[in-house]
């Protein structure tokens, strides 16, 4: 065996999984953007767009000795990589880290940055002409979203519904009552256990005055954001005859983050079947198992690193740089945070040092 490791898709977890490896194995990261999106930003990029450009990072100084491959996975086998080009990635361990999509602008739909920007930008000028915003959607996303739009525009109506009964369920009764109050006192309309009867007839992020029926009754808006649907990235995963996923096209992981069935092959992110929500930081996290196990396979040891999710949730959400709830385990239990200190963690930059160090801009 080699140690050529191909780790596909350089977002959160792949990166830091490829940055791991570099040095211990011959790295190749498969990418098909030009530069890496710090999604964590995206929604303060919509609503700052001279602050957009924060939230890409090149890919070239990334890693000191392996390389980055621009391109997009279409197949995958034992031996290694075929991209839509046509060319071919030869490798003894794959990395399955091609996460998942979700609607504009939370994520991207281009791999070209500049056109990311353009996108961004766009959509900034279109919700900066509408006063009346609906966000369909409660979750992280679309409350993250409601508050960085009342941050930069307070004078706007910002209304989010969603279906569901309560809002981060899982989370402590205190977080639920900080985040209420806070979205009063942000004059965020927050309508649960409300559906969309119909979609809204103008596509999301143009601005355009529409009325749209509800459970809850007509609700009027000048634009809308979809807040939800996110979709793992596995078509080059095939029938999953070889590489086993879940009816949602999650792939099967076991504790050390092979795929069942394969020992030279991991997968990690959004991408897994992990009983945890989909973040970052988890991703990561499972970066950091994935490389200790590669390495000791490299070095003919037994891989012995293991990925366990925390039995209780975290989060840090801000609504807008100076407001937002938080939750951490501590020794003592599960803590919520105050608001001012899920800004100073995390809402007021938005941890763009962290990924410049990581991508060599710093
Ligand atoms: C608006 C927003 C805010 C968020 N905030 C937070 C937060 O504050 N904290 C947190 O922990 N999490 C946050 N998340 C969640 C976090 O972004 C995801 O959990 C994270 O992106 C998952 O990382 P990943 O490495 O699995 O995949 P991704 O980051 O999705 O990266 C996958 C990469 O694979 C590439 N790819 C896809 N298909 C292929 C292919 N066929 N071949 C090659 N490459 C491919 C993609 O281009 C992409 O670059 C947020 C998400 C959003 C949308």
């Amino acid at each position: 065996m080699g140690r050529i490791v191909a780790v596909i898709g350089g977002g959160y977890g792949g990166a830091a999984a490829a940055k791991a490896l570099d040095g211990d194995t011959d790295v190749i990261l498969i990418e098909p953007k030009d530069a890496f999106v710090h999604s964590v930003g995206a929604l303060r990029a919509l609503v700052r767009p001279d602050w957009a450009g924060n939230i890409f990072f090149p890919y070239d100084r990334l890693l000191a000795r392996g390389e980055v491959v621009r391109g997009r996975a279409t197949s995958v086998d034992s031996g290694g990589v075929t991209l839509a080009s046509g060319d071919r990635v030869d490798a003894d361990y794959l990395v399955l880290a091609s996460g998942s999509s979700y609607p504009f602008p939370a994520k991207m739909d281009t791999d070209v940055a500049d056109q990311a920007l353009e996108r961004l930008r766009a959509a900034s000028k279109e919700l900066a002409g509408g006063g009346r915003v609906l966000i369909a959607g409660a979750g992280p996303v679309g409350l993250e979203l409601a508050g960085e739009i009342r941050a930069a525009w307070p004078d706007k109506r910002v209304t989010i519904v969603d279906p569901g009964e309560q809002v981060l369920p899982g989370f402590l009764p205190e977080l639920h009552a900080d985040l209420h109050r806070q979205l009063r006192d942000l004059n965020i309309e927050l309508r649960l256990d409300t559906t969309l009867l119909t979609e809204p007839p103008t596509r999301p992020g143009l601005a355009e005055t529409f009325t749209v029926r509800t459970t809850g009754g007509d609700l009027t808006a000048d634009i809308w954001f979809r807040c939800h649907g996110a979709s793992a990235n596995g078509d080059y995963l095939g029938d999953g005859k070889a590489i086993a996923r879940t009816p949602q096209g999650k792939v099967r992981v076991t504790e050390k983050l092979n795929v069942h069935g394969h020992s030279h092959i991991y997968a990690l992110g959004d991408i897994t079947d992990i009983a945890e929500a989909k973040m970052a930081a988890h991703a990561m996290k499972h970066a950091e198992v994935v490389a200790a196990n590669i390495i000791a396979q490299v070095r003919g040891e037994e891989p012995a690193a293991v990925y366990r999710p925390s039995p209780v949730p975290s989060i840090l959400l801000p609504l807008g740089p100076a407001a937002g709830v938080g939750q951490i385990p501590t020794p003592d239990g599960p803590t919520v945070l105050p608001a001012r200190t899920v800004a100073e963690y995390k809402g007021t930059h938005l941890l763009i040092d962290r990924f410049a160090e990581l991508f060599g801009t710093a």
